[in-house]
């Protein structure tokens, strides 16, 4: 029987960044993860460290749990991680799906997975130089392959500087179909460390002026709703 690692379950609160920003969701994030990105805001489900804090859940009991957070009323329903691809979500999904409730999925794209195919919208969200990590475009497109019978796959990318902006051009041209969001990154990641707005603001607003006089259109540009909210408080 499948058996999960959660790093914690949350919401009902708001999406706060890529293609469905805004929309009311709840948060599966799955503890583990194949990659060590520099600037993670997520080490808590990431670092072996904290894997006493995950819990052994069985899909039955995550789907208990989502269900009392949003008193069976369905909603949407965000895997994230972590890396949640290096789990079994599709017994999950089948039990959330039969109740009208709708699953996004957000991974980097290094573990190709059939029970994408049964998402709403896939998030594949390819790590760029700053990261320290490097993408492996077969798997990668593996990954967009095994989400063809997903209702959507987008690519979004966290931008930190212009290596990163060039780079993320050279990926979306590897997949032009798929629709394109831009994040500028956030090097806070201290849930401790108040947030400073009027960074966050120049650094959308070089992301902004930078596509904007390259004349590429193709992505669209959003900064953390989340963020701009909460600053990087946990669970929110
Ligand atoms: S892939 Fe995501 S969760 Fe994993 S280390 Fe990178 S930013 Fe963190």
């Amino acid at each position: 029987m499948t058996t999960l690692r959660i790093a914690e379950i949350f919401g009902p609160t708001i999406q706060g960044e890529g293609a469905l920003i805004g929309e009311p969701t709840l948060f599966v994030r799955a503890g583990g993860c194949d990659y060590r990105c520099t600037w993670c805001d997520s080490m808590h489900a990431v670092d072996s460290a904290f894997r006493h804090d995950w819990a052994p859940m069985s899909p039955q009991a995550v789907w208990e749990e989502l269900h009392r957070l949003s008193e069976g009323q369905p909603v949407t329903v965000s895997l994230s991680g972590g890396n949640p691809a290096i789990q079994d979500f599709g017994p999950l999904i089948a039990l959330g799906r039969a109740q009208g409730y709708r699953f996004a999925c957000e991974t980097q794209g290094s573990v190709a997975r059939p029970w994408f195919s049964d998402l709403d919208t896939l998030v594949l969200s390819p790590k760029p130089p700053s990261s320290g990590e490097r993408v492996d475009w077969d798997i990668f497109a593996d990954c967009v392959e095994a989400g063809r019978g997903a209702r959507s796959t987008v690519m979004k990318i966290v931008i930190f500087d212009q290596t990163d902006y060039d780079w993320a051009k050279d990926a979306h041209g590897r997949h032009p179909d798929l629709p394109l969001y831009l994040q500028p990154g956030n090097p806070e990641v201290d849930p401790e460390t108040p947030v400073d707005p009027q960074a966050l603001a120049d650094r959308l607003g070089w992301l902004t002026e930078t596509a904007m006089a390259d004349r590429w259109f193709a992505p669209r540009i959003l900064p953390q709703l989340h963020v701009l909210i909460w600053g990087n408080k946990r669970g929110v």
